[in-house]
């Protein structure tokens, strides 16, 4: 292609989605930021970071949004959430399985909300916690195959697997729209 077009911004939107706690925010915090919260309030409401990244020496901006999993406020903010988004990370946390049980109710929401070709990875969060585990790795990558899903686990907190699993989405991305 030409000069100009390689110079070209590229912006993608990509949602954080899973059940409150699951360690949303401090995906994004690490990723954004390097940093880490050890008691992290519940975001209330939508914030998003616009986050640079490099894919095959071109500059890439990934627009990460990221909402309370709370009903109460979930409602208001679906639509708007979920509006032009191509990315989505759908997280649950290793350590409670309920949060696991609870990835198809956000697949759903997910696929009503946006369109079906939304470069999805589920992510199994908080991989230091081993002793506390409840979700095996094989059911994670069993789930994400079934649903066409990618996958990784990942520690907010060791910071292990973030950065990929955000590149890992973004990459895709990339690779499809250019
Ligand atoms: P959110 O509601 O999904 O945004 O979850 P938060 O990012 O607010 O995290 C909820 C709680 O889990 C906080 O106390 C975090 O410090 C903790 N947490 C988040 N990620 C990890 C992780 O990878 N490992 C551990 N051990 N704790 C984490
Ligand atoms: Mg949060």
């Amino acid at each position: 292609c030409t000069e100009e077009e390689q110079s070209e911004d590229y912006l993608f939107k990509v949602v954080l989605i899973g059940d409150s706690a699951v360690g949303k925010s401090n995906l994004l915090a690490r990723f954004a930021r390097d940093e880490f919260y050890p008691n992290s309030k519940s975001t209330i409401g939508v914030e998003f970071q616009t986050q640079k990244m490099d894919i095959n020496g071109k500059e890439v901006k990934a627009q990460i949004w990221d909402t309370a999993g709370q009903e109460r406020f979930r409602r208001a903010v679906t639509s708007a959430y979920y509006r032009g988004a191509v990315g989505a990370l759908l997280v649950y946390d290793i350590s409670r399985r309920q949060t696991f049980d609870d990835i198809g109710r956000w697949l759903n929401e997910l696929h009503t909300h946006s369109d079906m070709n939304v470069v999805t990875i589920l992510v199994g969060n908080k991989s230091d916690l081993k002793d506390l585990r409840e979700v095996s790795t094989a059911e994670g990558k069993a789930l994400a195959e079934a649903q066409g899903l990618f996958f990784i686990e990942t520690s907010a907190l060791d910071s292990s697997n973030v950065a990929a699993a955000f590149q890992t989405v973004v990459i895709e991305i990339y690779n499809i729209l250019s």
